[in-house]
């Protein structure tokens, strides 16, 4: 027996395609944008989870004028949809510095260095002005200058002061080690720590004769679970607009905000595995994962589609296995019995971001297609 008819859209979608659900991401950025409110900072969300100028629209609505992206394509797209101050927050490439260059002169916008070299060459080259910050690792060890390493923090503040056309701004980090915390208690300490440690590197700064300097953070959980974010001057979340499972594990949200989901085609039956197949394999959900408490990875956790959005997930049913086009679906024996092949599966993204950018454009619940910015070409 087929699954009983559902949304108006079931119809519609033939392939993988990722649902959006406006009311679930409006809510979600009106949310942080009255936290950052509240807290008094500036609200500066980064744009790469949603890499659309439609989307962004929604952040205008919540008041939003300031915007993080990573990499120079897109700030070239966001402003060129009108978006006049634009951080990329990725550590500059120098052999980007003729696209940085041809970037719309009105925009404001802000560059990440760690090092004096990169400084000195940005300084030598770039003929329009930029706002610098200085990247810092406060413990996540991705990259940027570690936090406690006062020799080179001076080094690249005084390289900035040489050079007229940038201007130091402050300092950015990004405690990305919060996605592996397993409560909410533990992101709320490592945001702690990692706020204390750039008010350290504050001080430093100052000490060495910098007037000011804006503290810069931004992670989803961090930002999802602190209340009040006042002890810094701006904060930088992106994935918070669809949220997924991995913040659901964290306890960044709950089930009610998360505000995509891919709809996979069911294209085969495993009665003796109690497995179902679907569409929606690697290139649209992605290799992010998350392990079950049996030890099986999750690709996913399964919903159905419903006249007003989607179900809760389904207890038990999760994508655990992916290839490049298919997905592998454990299934309890319910949900085995009540789906047919052709119907529909919504599968809940361990990773938004990763899968929002496999995927290059979003179906509304209310029938509208967003596009995302393209892609350039290799
Ligand atoms: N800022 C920087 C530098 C980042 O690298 C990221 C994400 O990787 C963010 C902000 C946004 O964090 P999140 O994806 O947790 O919302």
């Amino acid at each position: 027996m087929s699954a009983p008819p559902t949304h108006p859209l079931d119809q519609l979608i033939t392939r993988p395609t990722l649902l959006l659900d406006p009311d679930r991401a409006r809510r979600n950025i009106e949310r942080m944008a009255a936290r950052a409110r509240r807290s008094g900072v500036r609200f500066r969300p980064h744009f790469k989870t949603h890499q659309s100028a439609r989307i962004a629209e929604w952040f205008r609505d919540a008041g939003v004028e300031h915007c993080t992206v990573s990499s120079v394509e897109m700030a070239a797209y966001f402003a060129a949809h009108g978006w006049t101050d634009i951080t990329i927050a990725f550590p500059v490439n120098l052999r980007e510095i003729p696209r940085i260059e041809s970037l719309p002169g009105g925009a404001r916008l802000g560059l990440l260095v760690e090092d004096p070299a990169t400084v000195h060459n940005l300084g030598a080259r770039l003929t329009r002005p930029v706002d610098i910050w200085i990247k810092i690792d406060t413990g996540y060890g991705r990259t940027g200058i570690a936090w406690h390493d006062r020799d080179r923090l001076e080094s690249v503040a005084h390289a900035v002061a040489g050079h007229e056309r940038l201007t130091l701004q402050g300092v950015i980090a990004h405690a990305g080690h919060t996605y592996a915390a397993d409560d909410p208690g533990a992101v709320a300490a490592i945001h702690r720590e990692s706020v204390a440690r750039l008010q350290h590197v504050r001080r430093d700064l100052m000490e060495a004769g910098v007037e000011r300097v804006i503290v810069s953070i931004g992670d989803t959980p961090g930002c999802s679970i602190v209340d009040d974010l006042s002890d810094v001057d701006e904060i930088r979340p992106g994935n918070f607009a669809f949220y997924d499972l991995m913040q659901r594990r964290v306890g960044a949200c709950g089930n009610e905000e998360i505000a995509v989901a891919l709809a996979s085609p069911v294209v085969a039956k495993h009665p003796a595995r109690s497995e179902l197949v679907i569409y929606g394999g690697a290139v649209h959900l992605s290799k992010d994962a998350l392990r079950l408490p049996d030890g099986r990875a999750c690709f996913g956790q399964i919903a159905l589609l419903e006249s007003r959005g989607w179900s809760a997930p389904i207890d038990g049913a999760y994508v655990t296995g992916v290839s490049q086009e298919h997905g592998i679906v454990a299934a309890p024996p319910p949900l085995f019995e009540r789906i047919a092949v052709g119907d529909l599966l919504l599968v809940l993204p361990v990773h938004s971001c990763l899968t929002a950018d496999a995927m290059q454009g979003y179906l509304t619940l209310d029938g509208e297609r967003i596009p995302m910015m393209p892609k350039a070409a290799a």
